[in-house]
């Protein structure tokens, strides 16, 4: 098992639309086995592939109820809405509200490329939802209301290194 080094903003990669894993198998298993173990260390209950630098549609996750990974996964279902705080391991120590649906079933395949299903409310429709913005390059700060992103992106700007003394 090895642990990644997890990619922060503005890092394009965690812009780019990821691709489908078309690969399934021992190198896919081994993926998520280093996956959940980045995610378990961070720590955060959930990581998307492009986190890692890897543009591919592939995510793990584990709000509490065991690890499961999910590749190319779709939503098929969403209903209600959810206000709660959330952060991102790639726009670290920052957490704002963020409305999103309440509860989803998402369907994909798993690591030997078989179908799977898996749905929840709250935190774990929540981290499914968070885990597909990241496969389509969307970052939490893109949920954010047009104020708060302003101001989010004001201040992640002033934080980058060298940004304050290059001319
Ligand atoms: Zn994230």
């Amino acid at each position: 098992m090895a642990i990644y080094p997890i990619r922060t903003f503005p890092d394009p990669v965690l812009t780019m639309t990821a691709s489908d894993v078309t690969e399934f198998g021992e190198a896919l298993a081994k993926l998520a086995d280093d996956m959940l173990e980045t995610m378990y260390a961070a720590p955060g209950v959930g990581l998307a592939a492009p986190q890692i630098g890897i543009s591919k549609r592939f995510f793990v996750a584990d709000v509490g109820q065991g690890p499961f990974v999910m590749a190319n996964p779709v939503i098929v279902e969403e209903t209600g809405s959810w206000k709660f705080e959330e952060g991102c391991l790639s726009v670290p120590d920052r957490y704002w509200i963020i409305k999103r649906r309440d509860h989803v079933r998402a369907t994909g395949l798993d690591i030997e490329g078989n179908p799977v299903s898996y749905e929840g409310d709250e935190l774990l429709g929540r981290v499914i939802q968070h885990e597909i913005d990241h496969l389509n390059g969307t970052l939490l700060l893109s949920r954010l209301g047009i104020r708060t992103r302003s101001q989010a992106l004001k201040e992640l700007r002033e934080d980058l290194p060298g940004v304050r003394r290059t001319m």
